[in-house]
């Protein structure tokens, strides 16, 4: 029933651990009720299901969610991503392909270049698209009616979606990150699964330490599952999780090595404002990656701000990385640029 459209990322660990049923999905449960009772409607009515978008940081449950939808739908899953999509053909070539009630994946959406986005667009609404055929002056446009079939869409950066995009999903779920109770179900359920044993109060540090998204938290599990396995030990009790953690760079604010780059750099810099691009230059990142995966985390849980000058470092992050802020330090005001 699952057909891999391209080849992906290869996340075999991500597969394994993967919940097969909404009920094995920990958390998000506003969504989940939300989709479910779309799913059911659209059951009933005989209809496929509405377009849907999911949004979120990476590693929340995006893919998982769309694999869910279509089990309980029993509908065939095409699954391809934005970048893969190079060119209007590529995308024409899937369409012409699937079937009614199918539904296809596009991860990363945002991405699709404009071209392909464009030509999705009627796809969408009236089911319908234009080929061209043939070359040269024989070369003429042909419009084929396509079977009624579902987009679900991710995207990591919902601001980047152009308007005419977003529009045409019916259904917008926000995934938001999960409380360490919610990450702590999902580790004993991931520890079950890779049978191995797993104390609570050491899920309980590992799931606050795991950025709120599980697929941290899943690694985390997977690395410490390796030093209690070395260590002989068929459990994960509170020391070996504590210790795996500090091996793997994670404090126990749940901040990682890049992160403290980030927070020193800034640091190093007065406490900023510093812009994107230089701060991504520092920590040896891609700009896109600062902001959709580092700078979520370290702005919810109030070690910088996002002003309109540039990052900056927060009291709280002056005083964690032990260096003395500025005089009459305030980085909104600095931000703005009227203090200093
Ligand atoms: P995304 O598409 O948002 O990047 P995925 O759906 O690939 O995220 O999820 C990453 C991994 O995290 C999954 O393979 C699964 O093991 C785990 N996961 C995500 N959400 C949940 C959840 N709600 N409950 C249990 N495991 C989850």
């Amino acid at each position: 029933m699952l057909e891999e459209e391209v080849p992906r990322r290869l996340d075999e660990e991500d597969h394994a651990l993967r919940p097969r049923s909404f009920d094995e999905f920990i958390g998000q449960d506003a969504i989940r009720a939300n989709l479910r009772d779309y799913i059911g409607a659209a059951k009933r009515r005989g209809e496929p299901l509405d377009h849907i978008l999911f949004s979120g940081m990476p590693g929340l449950g995006k893919t998982t969610l769309a694999h869910l939808v279509a089990y309980e739908l029993d509908a065939e899953l095409r699954i391809t991503s934005g970048p893969v999509l190079e060119r209007a053909g590529d995308l024409a070539g899937i369409l012409t392909n699937l079937h009614r009630g199918s539904i296809l994946f596009i991860d990363e959406i945002h991405r699709m270049p404009r071209s392909v986005e464009e030509y999705l667009y009627s796809a969408m609404e009236d089911f319908q698209i234009d080929i061209v055929i043939d070359q040269g002056p024989s070369a003429r446009s042909v419009r084929l009616d396509l079977e009624r079939f579902t987009v679900i869409g991710a995207t990591t950066r919902e601001g980047l979606l152009s308007s005419p995009l977003r529009a045409r999903f019916g259904v917008l779920e926000r995934l938001e990150p999960y409380s360490a109770v919610e990450l702590g179900s999902v580790l004993h359920r991931s520890a079950r699964l890779l049978e191995i044993g797993l104390d609570d109060d050491a899920a309980m540090t590992i799931a606050k330490r795991s950025r709120g998204t599980p697929r941290v938290a899943n690694r985390f599990l997977r690395r410490i599952r390796d030093f209690a396995d070395v260590g002989d030990k068929d459990r994960i009790d509170f020391e070996t999780a504590d210790r795996g953690l500090e091996r793997l760079g994670v404090d126990e604010r749940g901040l990682g090595s890049l992160d403290r780059k980030i927070l020193q750099f800034l640091a190093q810099h007065g406490g900023g404002p510093v812009g994107l691009k230089t701060l991504a230059i520092a920590a040896g990142e891609e700009p896109g990656t600062l902001e959709e995966v580092y700078e979520p985390f370290l702005i919810r849980e109030g070690w910088m701000l996002k002003t309109p000058r540039g990052r900056c470092l927060t009291e709280a992050a002056f005083d964690y990385l032990g260096i003395e802020r500025p005089r009459g330090w305030d980085a909104s005001v600095r931000g703005q640029g009227s203090l200093f």
